[in-house]
């Protein structure tokens, strides 16, 4: 049996960033990856700006007394003339401190008279001012490449005055089912069916990825139509990822379609749930050398939710260009006791309970589905460990996960 690591090593080993680069405008490449380094073509603020509303002076002025007369009014947008000598400007939040000012004074430590203001205040040289360049300097790396485009990265670019931005294009995922027992809702159940909600959260696991997701529905447990899906889908996809049907069942024909087809290594990884996982490769094209990646989860519903987790993900954000796929794991104290070692590596539903341990769900079946919309995430206890109350545990959440 394979460690989960060394699975993982193999997988990430394998997977290469899609060739295929767009340009989007900033606004419409939110959770895409970034193609190209982000670089800042000037100072952000790009000049000194007033951090207040108050005045604007000379520290060194306020020695001759604190009263000074107004000599210009600053609003945010505007540029200003110098700061007289022994005056003070009226500055508002944003607006451009003038040359010659060392500090802003808060409006609140100020006295207004008429055309004079009162400075009851010795301001820190620099104080309420950002400095020009104080947030991001000219020329330097502001996003790298492989940088996926969160709402605030996308705030950041746009802060340095990038209206587009090259990203990636959608990495393509080919997904089928196997299993003649399965049903799509909205269908009656017969005597042996099972209704297949693993398409459902494949499907919505690919899609937060940001794939672009082919769907090909359930596929007929037989060889030629296994084949027959398996041909088409690598024509036009970067992974095709199929569920079910790589145990070591008579019933299950996509071992030998993907053997047929192309390459197959058939994993038995150390871990609960999951075990048994399908790596490889279908050829496209007749005689062609090019190659789609092939991934086979295990049919039992949590099986394939957490080897998902574990290994599709990873390995798809790799494909997208992403460099830094691990999840980060919290250390938190185990709230239970788990008194049998299990052999393989368990990635045990738990959530966080109020007092910010974790507890787990009592069936940790691989079947109840239950218990991954229970939980807020993954213990990751290694092989041969039984767990105590008190200690602390290795948890990766599904905010972790999911994203
Ligand atoms: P298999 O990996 O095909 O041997 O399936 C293992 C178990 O998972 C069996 O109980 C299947 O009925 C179940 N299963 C397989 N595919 C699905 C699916 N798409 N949705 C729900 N359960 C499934
Ligand atoms: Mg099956």
């Amino acid at each position: 049996m394979l460690a989960t690591a060394d699975a993982l090593a193999i997988l990430l080993d394998a997977a290469r960033a899609i060739d295929g680069i767009e340009t989007l405008p900033t606004l419409d490449a939110l959770n895409r990856v970034l193609a190209t380094d982000v670089t800042s073509p000037l100072d952000v603020p790009p000049m000194h700006t007033s951090a207040m509303d108050g005045y604007a002076v000379r520290i060194a002025d306020l020695a001759h007394g604190s009263r000074l007369p107004v000599s210009q009014r600053i609003p945010a947008g505007h540029a200003p003339a110098p700061l007289a000598p022994n005056s003070a400007a009226r500055i508002f939040t944003g607006a451009t401190v003038p040359a010659g000012a060392d500090a802003v004074v808060m409006q609140e430590q100020t006295e207004v008279a008429g055309d004079e203001v009162t400075i009851v205040h010795r301001p820190q040289a620099g104080e309420w001012i950002t400095a020009q360049g104080a947030d991001i300097r000219a020329g330097s790396v502001i996003l790298p490449a492989g940088t996926r485009l969160t709402p605030q990265a996308l705030g950041l670019a746009a802060s340095v005055g990038c209206a587009q931005l090259a990203v990636r294009r959608r990495v393509k995922v080919a997904v089928f089912f196997t299993g003649d027992e399965l049903t799509m809702p909205g269908e009656p159940l017969k005597p042996g069916a099972i209704y297949n909600s693993n398409r459902f959260t494949l499907r919505g696991l690919l899609e937060k990825l940001g794939c672009d997701v082919t769907d090909y529905g359930i596929v007929v447990d037989q060889l030629d139509a296994t084949r027959a899906t398996l041909r088409e889908a690598a024509e036009a996809h970067d992974l095709i990822l199929t569920c079910g049907g790589v145990s070591v069942g008579e019933e299950d024909h996509v071992k030998p379609a993907v053997e047929a087809e192309g390459r197959l290594s058939m994993w038995q990884i150390a871990m609960k749930p999951g075990k048994p996982l399908a790596f490889g490769a279908v050829r496209r094209g007749a005689v062609g050398t090019a190659e789609t990646f092939f991934i086979g989860l295990p049919g039992n519903p949590v099986s394939s939710f957490v080897t998902f987790l574990l290994f599709v993900r990873p390995f798809v954000l790799r494909l997208a260009g992403v460099q830094a796929v691990a999840p980060r794991a919290l250390s938190l104290r185990a709230d239970f006791t788990q008194g049998k070692a299990d052999r393989r590596n368990e990635f045990l539903r738990a959530r966080v309970n109020a007092a910010g341990g974790l507890e787990l769900f009592a069936n940790q079946s691989s079947a109840v589905l239950t218990s991954t919309v229970w939980g807020d995430g993954l213990i990751d206890n290694p092989p041969n460990h039984a767990i105590s109350a008190g200690e602390t545990v290795r948890f990766i959440p599904f905010s972790e996960l999911l994203n």
